[in-house]
């Protein structure tokens, strides 16, 4: 059994730079009960995960949590290794190889489908790929988006639609004011977007979006907030059993706009509720060209059922925003049907030495510091297991060892120091704009751009 020293401390490898990962990060250096070192992984130069690629672009204060992050990865115990992807560049053997333990963090990125015809029509995704699009993710930065539509629907009621909405309709100098990626700023300038329809299959009470970001809506400089009264329609039978502040808190808001008088504002969001997409409609050229929706009641456990009426919407664009998904990691155990590795209390079942936290671990759900305290619980387990010997020993437990073995496949590791140097050159670019950040989009640009600076300061 190998008693963790200073000399040779604990090694962990976290894959994922994500909050959940840097807060697993966190948690190891927290402690002084076991020595640790760190390696943190990302398949992209940057870290930071959704924070930098999910959260929305105007939602600058969710985003300083990176102050912290930057602590954590600038602890001589934590390293930051960019731009290595897990399963070619580190395979789990190799990870198993080099780190008594291996923790991984690596979120949901993939999206949930609605399973109704029309879906792979021209102008209908998911709201991951246009959230990714907007916050210049390096895999969806190339992307040319041409905003043609007046009409959009947005499907589902959670923060996500949220998010998509309100950056569709506000006007290029809100979004001036956010770190949105450039390319988007200049297409959605260019956008004919008139009319936002934001589409919940249940009632306005069993809407997952939470109020800020709903009582957002009533302050958009050009867009009016429209609810339909009857949709939101008080029920007082109903009503005596909610117990939750956020969903009386969402009614007050949603009843305070169904009864505004609009302002004939540029651009509408409309709230539906009671309404599922049933089909989205083909303009005859394999464009979206319309959405058919039906109106639902909902059953004694509070399931939307159709009642065979329907309506049809005037949209070119269709984003579907009804939940994020795991993907598998090569080498790892995978439950499919939830999207999440399948885990004890982030404990990787049947995988002494490996462990999990976050979206991967329990399921997309939470806000950022949500995953704080998952981490910390999976990381209380790992430590745990470290004390009582149950860690299998790792045969190379070396940085110079995992360097060696990334330098011999040629991986060009971005580091900590390379992403401030990035960073400060965003914020500097940013500044030049009066905006608060210009992010450099392309991996190969982030690559670049290092090269110069490292030949800068070597004169
Ligand atoms: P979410 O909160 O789980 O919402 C998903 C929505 O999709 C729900 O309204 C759900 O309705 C609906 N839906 C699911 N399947 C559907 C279908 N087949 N047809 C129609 N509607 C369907 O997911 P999310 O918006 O992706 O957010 C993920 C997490 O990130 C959440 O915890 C969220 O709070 C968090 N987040 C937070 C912020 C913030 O703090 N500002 C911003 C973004 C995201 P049902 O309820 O009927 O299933």
């Amino acid at each position: 059994m190998t008693t963790f020293s200073p000399e040779r401390p604990l090694r962990v490898a976290v894959i994922g730079s994500g909050p959940s990962g840097v807060y697993a990060a966190e948690a190891l250096t927290k402690q002084t009960d076991v020595p640790v070192g760190v390696d943190v992984f990302d398949r992209l130069p940057t870290p930071y995960g959704l924070v930098r690629y999910g959260v929305a672009p105007d939602h600058l204060t969710i985003k300083s949590v990176t102050k912290g992050f930057e602590k954590t990865l600038a602890d001589p115990r934590v390293r930051f290794l960019g731009n290595v992807e897990f399963g070619t560049d580190l395979t789990h053997e190799e990870a198993r190889e080099h780190y008594d333990a291996v923790v991984y963090t690596v979120g949901a990125s993939s999206d949930r489908r609605l399973g109704i015809p029309g879906e792979d029509l021209k102008g209908s995704m998911s709201a991951t790929e246009f959230v990714a699009w907007y916050n210049g993710h390096p895999d969806a930065a190339a992307r040319e988006l041409v905003l043609h539509a007046t009409g959009v629907a947005v499907v589902g009621v959670g923060n996500v639609a949220l998010d998509v909405s309100r950056i569709l309709v506000k006007t290029t100098a809100e979004l001036h004011e956010s770190d949105i990626a450039e390319h988007a700023l200049n297409a959605l300038e260019r956008s004919h977007v008139r009319d936002v329809w934001v589409l919940g299959r249940r009632g306005a009470a069993q809407a997952k979006f939470t109020t800020k970001e709903l009582r957002e809506f009533g302050e958009l400089h050009g867009a009016d907030p429209i609810v339909k009264p009857e949709e939101v329609r008080p029920d007082e039978a109903a009503e005596a059993g909610i117990t939750d502040n956020i969903v009386k808190k969402n009614l007050e808001v949603l009843r305070d706009f169904a009864a505004r008088t609009p302002e004939g504002k540029e651009r509408r969001v409309h709230l539906r509720f009671l309404v599922s997409p049933v089909e989205i409609l083909d303009d005859g050229a394999g464009n979206v060209g319309g959405l058919k929706i039906e109106r639902n009641t909902l059953d004694e456990n509070g399931n939307a059922v159709g009642t065979g009426e329907y309506e049809t919407l005037p949209v070119q664009m269709v984003l579907r925003s009804v939940g994020y998904k795991g993907m598998a990691l090569p080498g790892v155990p995978f439950d499919e049907r939830r999207g999440v590795i399948p885990n004890a209390e982030g404990r990787v079942e049947g995988r002494p030495g490996e462990y999990t936290a976050g979206w991967i671990k329990r399921g997309p759900s939470g806000v950022v510091g949500t995953n704080r305290k998952d981490a910390v619980d999976t990381v209380a387990h790992l430590l745990s297991d470290a004390k009582a010997g149950a860690l299998p020993e790792a045969t190379q437990p070396t940085r110079e060892a995992v360097d060696a073995l990334l330098s011999r496949k040629g991986v060009d590791v971005y580091t900590f120091h390379d992403w401030q140097v990035l960073d400060a050159h965003e914020v500097s670019r940013g500044k030049d704009l009066g905006r608060p950040r210009a992010k450099v989009v392309h991996k190969h640009e982030m690559l670049t751009h290092r090269r110069k600076a490292l030949q800068e300061a070597e004169g």
